[in-house]
Protein backbone atom coordinates (compact mmCIF):
# COMPACT_ATOMS: atom_id res chain seq x y z
CA UNK A 1 0.00 0.00 0.00
CA UNK A 2 1.49 3.28 -0.83
CA UNK A 3 2.28 6.03 1.38
CA UNK A 4 -0.44 9.21 1.18
CA UNK A 5 0.56 11.26 -2.10
CA UNK A 6 3.27 13.84 -0.59
CA UNK A 7 1.40 17.92 -0.91
CA UNK A 8 3.88 18.33 -3.92
CA UNK A 9 5.72 21.40 -5.19
CA UNK A 10 7.24 21.78 -8.60
CA UNK A 11 9.38 24.46 -8.43
CA UNK A 12 11.63 26.26 -11.39
CA UNK A 13 14.37 29.65 -11.28
CA UNK A 14 15.76 31.72 -14.10
CA UNK A 15 18.34 34.56 -13.40
CA UNK A 16 20.53 37.03 -15.91
CA UNK A 17 22.18 39.55 -15.34
CA UNK A 18 20.39 42.21 -18.23
CA UNK A 19 22.02 43.86 -20.87
CA UNK A 20 23.23 46.77 -18.62
CA UNK A 21 24.61 46.14 -15.85
CA UNK A 22 28.49 44.53 -15.38
CA UNK A 23 27.43 43.26 -11.74
CA UNK A 24 24.55 40.41 -10.82
CA UNK A 25 23.34 41.65 -7.78
CA UNK A 26 20.29 39.13 -7.77
CA UNK A 27 20.14 36.00 -5.76
CA UNK A 28 17.90 33.29 -5.57
CA UNK A 29 17.29 30.19 -3.08
CA UNK A 30 15.74 27.03 -4.04
CA UNK A 31 15.55 24.78 -1.26
CA UNK A 32 12.62 23.45 -1.19
CA UNK A 33 10.06 24.35 0.79
CA UNK A 34 12.21 26.89 1.40
CA UNK A 35 12.48 29.74 -2.26
CA UNK A 36 13.66 33.25 -2.18
CA UNK A 37 14.87 36.20 -4.19
CA UNK A 38 17.17 39.31 -3.25
CA UNK A 39 18.04 42.16 -4.75
CA UNK A 40 21.08 43.51 -3.55
CA UNK A 41 22.61 47.00 -3.84
CA UNK A 42 25.73 48.88 -2.82
CA UNK A 43 28.66 50.53 -5.11
CA UNK A 44 32.17 48.21 -6.18
CA UNK A 45 29.97 44.79 -6.21
CA UNK A 46 29.12 45.47 -2.46
CA UNK A 47 25.34 44.43 -3.63
CA UNK A 48 25.91 40.94 -4.52
CA UNK A 49 27.71 40.25 -1.33
CA UNK A 50 24.50 41.65 0.46
CA UNK A 51 22.05 39.38 -1.48
CA UNK A 52 24.28 36.03 -1.07
CA UNK A 53 25.29 36.76 3.00
CA UNK A 54 20.81 37.51 3.54
CA UNK A 55 20.06 34.21 1.42
CA UNK A 56 22.99 32.14 3.11
CA UNK A 57 21.96 33.20 6.58
CA UNK A 58 18.09 31.97 5.38
CA UNK A 59 19.13 28.78 4.10
CA UNK A 60 21.21 28.03 6.98
CA UNK A 61 18.65 29.02 9.64
CA UNK A 62 16.52 26.21 7.77
CA UNK A 63 13.26 27.83 9.41
CA UNK A 64 10.13 25.43 10.09
CA UNK A 65 7.28 27.96 10.32
CA UNK A 66 6.27 31.66 9.89
CA UNK A 67 8.11 32.80 13.03
CA UNK A 68 11.14 31.32 12.20
CA UNK A 69 11.41 32.47 8.72
CA UNK A 70 10.76 36.16 10.19
CA UNK A 71 13.68 35.51 12.97
CA UNK A 72 15.85 34.40 10.45
CA UNK A 73 15.91 37.49 7.96
CA UNK A 74 16.13 39.53 11.29
CA UNK A 75 19.18 37.34 11.85
CA UNK A 76 20.22 38.20 7.69
CA UNK A 77 19.59 42.07 8.28
CA UNK A 78 22.23 41.53 11.40
CA UNK A 79 24.81 39.77 9.62
CA UNK A 80 24.67 42.23 6.81
CA UNK A 81 24.79 45.37 8.68
CA UNK A 82 27.62 44.29 10.67
CA UNK A 83 29.41 43.08 7.60
CA UNK A 84 29.08 46.02 5.76
CA UNK A 85 30.17 47.97 9.53
CA UNK A 86 33.46 46.16 9.96
CA UNK A 87 34.51 45.98 5.77
CA UNK A 88 34.81 50.08 4.23
CA UNK A 89 34.43 48.36 1.30
CA UNK A 90 31.06 47.32 1.55
CA UNK A 91 29.50 49.89 4.13
CA UNK A 92 26.11 50.86 2.56
CA UNK A 93 25.26 47.57 1.04
CA UNK A 94 21.55 46.32 1.53
CA UNK A 95 19.57 43.63 0.11
CA UNK A 96 16.12 43.16 -0.75
CA UNK A 97 14.70 40.14 0.16
CA UNK A 98 11.36 38.18 -0.47
CA UNK A 99 10.92 34.70 0.79
CA UNK A 100 8.24 32.07 0.99
CA UNK A 101 8.26 28.80 3.04
CA UNK A 102 5.61 26.33 1.86
CA UNK A 103 3.42 23.91 4.36
CA UNK A 104 1.19 21.14 3.80
CA UNK A 105 -1.59 23.79 3.21
CA UNK A 106 -0.48 27.03 3.98
CA UNK A 107 2.71 29.21 2.80
CA UNK A 108 4.68 31.82 5.24
CA UNK A 109 6.00 35.04 3.18
CA UNK A 110 8.65 37.55 4.65
CA UNK A 111 9.55 40.12 2.73
CA UNK A 112 11.41 43.60 2.92
CA UNK A 113 12.58 45.98 -0.23
CA UNK A 114 10.44 46.08 -3.36
CA UNK A 115 10.90 42.19 -4.96
CA UNK A 116 7.41 40.64 -4.88
CA UNK A 117 5.70 37.41 -4.31
CA UNK A 118 2.55 37.18 -6.79
CA UNK A 119 0.06 34.38 -6.43
CA UNK A 120 -2.04 33.07 -9.58
CA UNK A 121 -4.82 31.08 -8.30
CA UNK A 122 -8.05 30.28 -10.64
CA UNK A 123 -6.48 32.30 -13.36
CA UNK A 124 -6.27 35.45 -11.15
CA UNK A 125 -2.79 37.32 -10.15
CA UNK A 126 -2.56 38.88 -7.31
CA UNK A 127 0.52 40.34 -5.32
CA UNK A 128 1.04 39.11 -2.21
CA UNK A 129 3.48 41.47 -1.00
CA UNK A 130 4.12 45.28 -0.77
CA UNK A 131 6.73 47.53 -2.23
CA UNK A 132 8.73 49.51 0.51
CA UNK A 133 9.44 52.18 -2.02
CA UNK A 134 8.70 55.53 -1.63
CA UNK A 135 6.46 55.83 -4.78
CA UNK A 136 4.15 53.44 -3.66
CA UNK A 137 4.04 55.07 0.10
CA UNK A 138 2.91 57.67 -1.77
CA UNK A 139 0.67 55.96 -4.11
CA UNK A 140 -1.16 54.55 -1.20
CA UNK A 141 -1.28 57.56 0.81
CA UNK A 142 -3.20 58.59 -2.53
CA UNK A 143 -0.93 61.58 -3.38
CA UNK A 144 0.52 59.31 -6.46
CA UNK A 145 -1.83 57.88 -9.33
CA UNK A 146 -0.69 54.26 -9.71
CA UNK A 147 -0.52 54.46 -13.53
CA UNK A 148 2.16 57.16 -12.67
CA UNK A 149 4.28 55.13 -10.10
CA UNK A 150 4.39 51.88 -12.65
CA UNK A 151 7.21 54.41 -14.60
CA UNK A 152 8.61 56.69 -12.36
CA UNK A 153 12.30 57.24 -12.50
CA UNK A 154 12.54 57.39 -8.36
CA UNK A 155 10.43 54.24 -8.37
CA UNK A 156 13.03 52.34 -6.99
CA UNK A 157 14.04 54.47 -4.08
CA UNK A 158 13.66 52.17 -0.99
CA UNK A 159 12.03 53.04 2.27
CA UNK A 160 13.43 49.89 3.94
CA UNK A 161 16.30 47.40 3.04
CA UNK A 162 18.27 44.50 4.72
CA UNK A 163 21.59 46.04 5.75
CA UNK A 164 21.18 49.26 6.42
CA UNK A 165 19.81 49.45 10.07
CA UNK A 166 20.53 47.45 12.98
CA UNK A 167 16.90 46.59 13.12
CA UNK A 168 14.63 46.15 10.40
CA UNK A 169 10.37 45.51 10.48
CA UNK A 170 9.88 42.62 8.45
CA UNK A 171 6.21 41.93 6.68
CA UNK A 172 5.34 38.48 7.21
CA UNK A 173 1.89 36.90 5.99
CA UNK A 174 0.79 33.32 5.74
CA UNK A 175 -1.96 32.60 2.86
CA UNK A 176 -3.73 28.94 2.65
CA UNK A 177 -2.23 27.08 -0.21
CA UNK A 178 -4.79 25.15 -2.82
CA UNK A 179 -4.07 22.65 -5.27
CA UNK A 180 -3.59 24.62 -8.37
CA UNK A 181 -1.79 27.47 -6.90
CA UNK A 182 1.48 29.07 -8.48
CA UNK A 183 3.29 31.16 -6.68
CA UNK A 184 6.16 33.87 -8.01
CA UNK A 185 8.88 35.44 -6.20
CA UNK A 186 10.67 38.09 -8.41
CA UNK A 187 12.85 41.02 -8.25
CA UNK A 188 12.03 44.41 -9.56
CA UNK A 189 14.15 43.55 -13.04
CA UNK A 190 11.04 41.43 -14.03
CA UNK A 191 8.15 43.58 -12.58
CA UNK A 192 9.92 46.96 -14.10
CA UNK A 193 9.66 45.70 -17.32
CA UNK A 194 7.21 42.79 -18.11
CA UNK A 195 3.23 44.49 -16.94
CA UNK A 196 1.36 41.63 -15.04
CA UNK A 197 -0.94 40.99 -17.35
CA UNK A 198 1.83 39.20 -19.18
CA UNK A 199 2.93 37.73 -15.76
CA UNK A 200 -0.69 36.42 -15.35
CA UNK A 201 -0.55 35.00 -18.67
CA UNK A 202 3.30 33.16 -18.71
CA UNK A 203 1.95 31.71 -15.13
CA UNK A 204 -1.53 30.80 -16.58
CA UNK A 205 -0.21 29.02 -19.50
CA UNK A 206 3.14 27.11 -19.08
CA UNK A 207 2.66 24.10 -17.11
CA UNK A 208 6.18 23.46 -16.43
CA UNK A 209 7.42 26.04 -13.82
CA UNK A 210 10.99 26.01 -15.18
CA UNK A 211 9.35 26.89 -18.46
CA UNK A 212 7.75 29.96 -16.80
CA UNK A 213 10.48 31.02 -15.09
CA UNK A 214 12.67 31.37 -17.97
CA UNK A 215 9.98 32.84 -20.56
CA UNK A 216 9.31 35.64 -17.51
CA UNK A 217 13.14 36.42 -17.44
CA UNK A 218 14.03 36.19 -21.58
CA UNK A 219 10.53 38.78 -21.67
CA UNK A 220 12.75 41.31 -18.92
CA UNK A 221 15.58 41.02 -21.27
CA UNK A 222 13.96 40.96 -24.17
CA UNK A 223 12.10 44.17 -23.23
CA UNK A 224 15.45 46.08 -22.63
CA UNK A 225 17.06 44.19 -19.64
CA UNK A 226 18.12 47.37 -17.86
CA UNK A 227 18.20 45.78 -14.10
CA UNK A 228 19.45 42.38 -13.37
CA UNK A 229 16.45 40.16 -13.40
CA UNK A 230 15.28 36.66 -11.30
CA UNK A 231 12.39 34.61 -10.82
CA UNK A 232 11.35 32.09 -8.62
CA UNK A 233 8.52 29.96 -9.69
CA UNK A 234 6.31 27.38 -7.51
CA UNK A 235 3.40 24.99 -8.69
CA UNK A 236 1.72 23.62 -5.86
CA UNK A 237 -0.23 20.52 -7.17
CA UNK A 238 -2.36 18.59 -6.07
CA UNK A 239 -2.57 18.19 -1.96
CA UNK A 240 -2.35 15.36 0.24
CA UNK A 241 -5.43 13.95 1.55
CA UNK A 242 -6.13 15.36 4.57
CA UNK A 243 -4.95 12.43 7.03
CA UNK A 244 -3.77 13.53 10.55
CA UNK A 245 -1.12 10.87 10.97
CA UNK A 246 0.71 12.28 8.28
CA UNK A 247 1.20 16.18 9.61
CA UNK A 248 4.28 14.99 11.74
CA UNK A 249 6.02 13.77 8.34
CA UNK A 250 6.77 17.37 7.41
CA UNK A 251 9.19 17.60 9.47
CA UNK A 252 11.79 15.05 9.30
CA UNK A 253 10.97 15.45 5.28
CA UNK A 254 12.41 19.00 5.78
CA UNK A 255 15.38 18.41 7.74
CA UNK A 256 16.63 15.17 5.83
CA UNK A 257 15.72 18.13 2.89
CA UNK A 258 18.49 20.91 4.57
CA UNK A 259 21.23 18.41 4.03
CA UNK A 260 20.44 18.87 -0.19
CA UNK A 261 20.19 22.73 0.22
CA UNK A 262 20.92 24.10 -3.04
CA UNK A 263 21.85 27.88 -2.65
CA UNK A 264 22.20 29.02 -6.28
CA UNK A 265 24.14 32.32 -5.13
CA UNK A 266 24.69 34.32 -8.36
CA UNK A 267 27.01 37.95 -9.00
CA UNK A 268 30.35 36.25 -9.11
CA UNK A 269 31.23 39.24 -11.56
CA UNK A 270 33.51 41.37 -9.84
CA UNK A 271 33.46 44.67 -11.64
CA UNK A 272 33.35 48.49 -10.27
CA UNK A 273 29.99 49.34 -10.47
CA UNK A 274 28.34 52.78 -9.59
CA UNK A 275 25.65 53.53 -6.91
CA UNK A 276 23.13 53.18 -9.53
CA UNK A 277 19.51 54.07 -9.08
CA UNK A 278 19.14 52.92 -5.54
CA UNK A 279 19.25 54.38 -2.16
CA UNK A 280 18.51 53.21 1.10
CA UNK A 281 16.48 56.03 2.95
CA UNK A 282 15.65 54.02 6.15
CA UNK A 283 19.80 54.00 6.80
CA UNK A 284 20.18 57.78 6.24
CA UNK A 285 20.54 60.40 8.38
CA UNK A 286 20.86 64.09 8.53
CA UNK A 287 20.63 67.27 11.00
CA UNK A 288 18.90 70.03 9.92
CA UNK A 289 16.49 72.87 10.78
CA UNK A 290 13.01 72.22 11.77
CA UNK A 291 10.90 75.28 12.48
CA UNK A 292 13.95 76.59 13.86
CA UNK A 293 15.09 74.30 16.00
CA UNK A 294 17.44 71.27 15.30
CA UNK A 295 16.11 68.04 14.22
CA UNK A 296 17.46 65.08 13.39
CA UNK A 297 15.83 63.54 10.03
CA UNK A 298 16.08 60.38 8.47
CA UNK A 299 16.15 59.90 5.13
CA UNK A 300 17.80 62.24 2.24
CA UNK A 301 17.21 65.98 2.35
CA UNK A 302 15.19 67.67 -0.31
CA UNK A 303 12.55 65.79 -2.96
CA UNK A 304 11.74 64.06 -5.88
CA UNK A 305 8.57 65.12 -7.72
CA UNK A 306 7.33 66.62 -4.61
CA UNK A 307 7.92 63.82 -2.59
CA UNK A 308 10.04 64.19 0.53
CA UNK A 309 12.68 61.89 0.85
CA UNK A 310 12.77 62.15 4.58
CA UNK A 311 10.84 62.16 8.03
CA UNK A 312 11.76 63.80 11.11
CA UNK A 313 12.88 61.03 13.76
CA UNK A 314 13.35 63.83 16.41
CA UNK A 315 13.27 67.58 17.17
CA UNK A 316 15.55 69.04 19.58
CA UNK A 317 15.15 72.39 22.00
CA UNK A 318 18.25 73.55 20.19
CA UNK A 319 17.69 76.93 18.77
CA UNK A 320 19.20 77.21 14.91
CA UNK A 321 19.82 81.23 15.74
CA UNK A 322 22.10 80.36 18.84
CA UNK A 323 24.57 78.58 16.85
CA UNK A 324 27.44 80.95 15.06
CA UNK A 325 26.50 81.93 11.35
CA UNK A 326 28.48 78.96 9.87
CA UNK A 327 26.67 76.43 11.48
CA UNK A 328 23.46 78.26 10.62
CA UNK A 329 24.61 78.17 6.77
CA UNK A 330 25.70 74.37 7.07
CA UNK A 331 21.92 73.51 8.69
CA UNK A 332 20.34 74.79 5.72
CA UNK A 333 21.50 72.59 3.60
CA UNK A 334 21.91 69.21 6.61
CA UNK A 335 24.42 67.54 8.24
CA UNK A 336 25.08 64.12 7.06
CA UNK A 337 25.65 61.59 9.72
CA UNK A 338 26.85 58.14 9.74
CA UNK A 339 24.00 56.71 11.08
CA UNK A 340 21.34 57.73 13.99
CA UNK A 341 24.71 57.47 16.79
CA UNK A 342 26.24 59.76 14.74
CA UNK A 343 23.46 62.55 14.45
CA UNK A 344 23.04 62.91 17.95
CA UNK A 345 27.39 63.30 18.36
CA UNK A 346 26.72 66.07 16.08
CA UNK A 347 23.93 67.42 17.74
CA UNK A 348 25.95 67.35 21.13
CA UNK A 349 29.01 69.32 19.63
CA UNK A 350 26.11 71.72 18.24
CA UNK A 351 24.88 72.18 21.96
CA UNK A 352 28.63 73.18 22.77
CA UNK A 353 28.35 75.50 20.59
CA UNK A 354 25.44 77.38 21.49
CA UNK A 355 26.07 81.22 22.10
CA UNK A 356 24.20 82.55 25.38
CA UNK A 357 21.19 84.44 23.78
CA UNK A 358 21.32 88.14 23.51
CA UNK A 359 21.74 89.85 26.65
CA UNK A 360 18.16 91.99 27.12
CA UNK A 361 18.16 95.76 26.06
CA UNK A 362 19.23 97.81 28.73
CA UNK A 363 17.89 101.38 28.83
CA UNK A 364 20.98 103.71 28.82
CA UNK A 365 21.51 105.34 31.99
CA UNK A 366 21.06 109.09 31.97
CA UNK A 367 24.06 110.61 32.71
CA1 LIG B 1 16.93 45.30 -9.20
Amino acid sequence: MSAPMAASLRHGASSDIGRVREVQEDSLLVSPPLFAVADGMGGHSAGDVASRLALDVLSGDGPRDLNMLREAVVRANRAIYEKAGSSPGLSGMGTTITAMLAGDHTAGIAHVGDSRAYLLREGELQRLTEDHTVIERMVREGRLRAEDAAHHPQRSILERALGVDGDVEVDVSEIDLRAGDRILLCTDGLTGLVDEDEIREVLRSEEDPARASDRLVAAAVQAGGHDNVTAVVVYYAAGRPTVRETVTVPAVRRRSRRLLLTLVSLGLLIVAAGLGTRAALAGSFYVASHEGRIAVFRGIPGSVAGIELHRIERTTSLRVDSLPEYYRRQLADGIRARDETDAERIIRNLRSLEEPPPAPAVEPTQP
